[in-house]
Order: C-alpha cells, then structure tokens, then sequence
C-alpha cells in the first residue's frame, strides 16, 4: 500500500543534509509492503518514509539503525509505541526501512537514530576521506578500496579488538616513517588547524562536468537523482552520498597501524581506526598487557623477552620429559619381557597413575614390538595410563590374535564404563580412551590385572 505523497529521494534525504539529526525527527509513512523469505513467507515489512535521517547503506558506510515512535491516541489517554528498524536498504533512490510490524500508510511518525554508532561510522567515513586526500594529494599513493570494521553482521556476531581496523587498500606499501609523518599531519588537522566539511548538492546531471563519478553505483540514477560532493577545507573533494562530519576536529584521534598486509601483488592494506575506537581500543589492549603482567609477574617492557625465556625453557623441558620417556619406557618393556618369559599364560601388564599419557603408553608399544615378534608366538599385553590430575586414561592391548584382543576388550570394557576404542581386528594393537575413571574402577581394575596378568 501507498499514498500519494512523494518521498524524498536518496541523495536528498534529511541525513545527508543535516548529518547531527539523531531523534526527534517527525515524518510520515509512505508505504509499507511486506518482505517475503525465499518460501514467499512474510519476514517483517519494508516501510519508505517521507523523508528520514536513518541512513542507508552506501559509499562505504553501513547502514543505520534506530527506531520509529508512534504516538497512538486512546480515547483520553494515549500509547507510544516504539518499532526497531533493524537496518536501511536501498532501492534505486528509495531508502527502505527495515520494521517487524506494518505501520498504516498516512501514519506520523517520529524517527530516532542509534546516535552513539552513527558518530563512530562518520568517524571513521571521514577519517578514510582525509587519510585517502593525504595520501593522494602529498605521497601520490592511490586508494584503491577501503573497508570499514566494527559493523556486527548475521555471520559475525561478536567483535575481537582488532576487528575495529577498518582498512583502505594502497597501490603501494608505506614506510614506517610515512605512516608516523601522516599521523602527525592528520592529528595536526584535528587538534592545530581543522578544517571545516561541507558538502555541496547539484541536482542534476549537466552540473556534475568535472566531477569523477566514476565510483557511484549504477543504479544511482544521477539524472532524477542528486549529485553530492564532500569538502574538506581546501585538502579535497569527492563524490560521496554518506553521512560526514562537519570538521576535521570531531575526528577525535587516529590510529594507523605500521604493520600492513600486502594483496594482489604489490598492493597493501593500511590498517586504521578513528575517534572513540581509539580509546576503546586502547582499553582492550591494556586489558589484554596487564593480564599478561600479571600472569608473568612482569613490566609491560619486560613481557617480549619472558615470553622468549618461559618459551626456552619449555622446549628444554619437552626435550628432558621425551629423554625420560623414552628410558622408562625401554625400562618397562625389559621388565615386561622378563615377565612373559616367566609367565606361563604368557600375560603380562604395565601400569603408571600418575603421569600415564598415551604418548608413554606408545613408546612402550613401540619398544615391546621390537621383541614381541621375534620372541613370543602367543602373547597378551595390557599397558594402562591413568592422569591422576584429570582422572582420565589411555589404555593399550597387545596380543597375537584378535580374538583375544576382543575378549580383553569387553572384559576390560565391563571395569571400566568409559572405556572407548578401537583396533586390532587382525592382532596387534587395540587402543582405547578412559574419559573418566573413579577410584572404585581403578581398584577393579589393578584387582582384575593382578590376579590374571604379571605385574611389571
Ligand atoms: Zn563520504
């Protein structure tokens, strides 16, 4: 449904022309049609407005969100209700609003944007327009494309720290001393010297001559549409339908990161962030720096060279646990040998309860399997390892047939409920998993294998 009253066009809306309009705003509803899923099933309506200051996405600039207010009169008192617009699309020259309920055509309504992330976007807008008209206009770099960060979308719902990077891609890399000089020169145009933004309308198309519209989408149509240029003092000057900043000043801070990834060969992407996000993520970082300070009870400065000293030692230490494994396990496997030699049901089994990985478990498989082969036609072997600390285990068996292979599984499989493995379908090696043992099951067990099997 729709009424006749005429919309104002993208390009023309009350948020590109007045870009601090955050609430308050009151206008009417000029059509609301139902959006349909894949299945033809209504997910919600798409509402087109007389006019809005909720932005819709383009050049760069993710959409707005915010909420509509209507104001219903009952009898002497009267309701308001508040609807979400989750999101802004455009259609052509048609912003449309993204709403759960249907609002009546002809209805007044009042539009309210979310203010806080508004200011971040044309934060970081504006500041790619001026780190783009710096790099273009003093280092003759080209911005190829740029990418804004920190938007929340249906694949990713949570944000890491560095998240918030957004990026633009250069035709080239920078040095580490032209990103810190264009870090000087963009905080001398914040704080020093700002510059005032203004951006200028022609309605139609004749009067865009000389301007390089190059970058507008094609279903942008310049000819009933309206052309919009971005000012920045006397710096630059570009084609751009977003939402900006009225100085240099409001950009607050920037952050550029010297480390930059490099794409399509020689381009390179510049990592940078804008206003509030710098101090937000300063905040996550020092986070990050002081629980590091802690857990290694240390400076900040210090931190690189303990990591280095803590990663050193634990390669050492891996080196001496694997020289010890190997030995005990050499030792267990002599031991066993002695005792298959001696035992005449030819069963033998090895057990650790403390530290009984699956890795020490398997250096002894693999030093048993030298002797077994030559040594021992009928043979059956269990080597059990518990980790007291997380009351779990690894368990082998060895035997000449899988028959007895089986055998011992369901026995053992019957002490132990958690028991879980596989193998052996020929002889050999079955290995299993305890995920959890109690200590009544480890009192079975050591009962079953000392009764029937030689202890080593
Ligand atoms: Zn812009």
């Amino acid at each position: 449904m729709s009424m006749a009253v005429k919309p104002a066009m993208v390009g023309a809306l009350a948020c590109q022309r007045n870009s601090f309009l955050f609430g308050g705003f009151k206008t009417l509803v000029v059509s609301c049609e139902p959006k349909k899923d894949k299945k033809g099933k209504t997910e919600g309506y798409e509402i087109e407005l007389q006019d809005t200051i909720l932005f819709p996405e383009g050049g760069g600039q993710p959409s707005d969100s915010g909420f509509l207010k209507i104001i219903e009169e009952d009898g002497d008192s009267s309701v308001i209700r508040k609807i979400l617009v989750s999101h802004v699309s455009r259609s052509g020259l048609h912003a449309k609003h993204h709403v759960s309920a249907h609002i009546e055509p002809g209805t007044t309504i009042e539009v309210n944007v979310d203010e806080e992330k508004r200011i971040d976007y044309m934060q970081q807008h504006t500041g790619q327009h001026l780190l783009s008209a710096i790099l273009e206009c003093d280092y003759k770099v080209n911005t190829v494309s740029w990418s804004m960060g920190g938007i929340i979308t249906g694949k990713k719902s949570v944000l890491k720290p560095s998240d918030y990077f957004n990026y633009i891609e250069l035709n080239r890399k920078l040095t580490e001393e032209e990103i810190t000089n264009i870090s000087d020169d963009i905080d001398q145009l914040i704080v020093n010297s700002p510059q005032e933004i203004t951006v200028i309308e022609r309605i139609n198309e004749d009067e865009a001559d000389g301007v390089d519209t190059s970058k507008i989408p094609d279903d942008y149509d310049l000819s009933k549409g309206i052309l919009r240029t971005i000012h920045i003092g006397n710096i630059d000057s570009n084609p751009c339908c977003g939402t900006h900043l009225k100085s240099t000043s409001q950009i607050g801070s920037i952050l550029i990161l010297s480390s930059q990834s490099t794409v399509k060969g020689t381009n390179s992407r510049l990592y940078f962030m804008c206003g509030k996000r710098v101090s937000d993520y300063a905040k996550s970082a020092n986070k990050i720096l002081l629980n590091s300070k802690n857990l290694l009870s240390c400076s900040e400065t210090q931190i690189p060279e303990k990591v280095s000293r803590q990663t050193k030692l634990i390669q050492q230490s891996s080196k001496r646990e694997q020289y010890w494994i190997k030995k005990v396990a050499r030792t267990a496997s002599e031991k066993l040998k002695k005792k298959l030699e001696a035992s005449g049901k030819k069963r033998a089994y090895f057990m650790e309860e403390e530290f009984g990985t699956l890795e020490l478990l398997l250096q002894v498989y693999k030093e048993v399997s030298i002797f077994l082969k030559e040594s021992f036609e009928v043979y059956e072997i269990i080597l059990c390892g518990y980790e007291r600390q997380s009351s779990s285990g690894s368990l082998l068996i060895l035997s000449d047939t899988a028959e007895k292979i089986s055998t011992l599984a369901t026995e053992l499989g019957s002490i132990l409920q958690n028991l879980k493995g596989g193998g052996g379908k020929k002889g050999g090696k079955w290995q299993g998993k305890i995920s959890f043992i109690s200590n009544a099951e480890s009192a079975a067990l050591t009962g079953y294998l000392s009764h029937d099997f030689a202890s080593c």
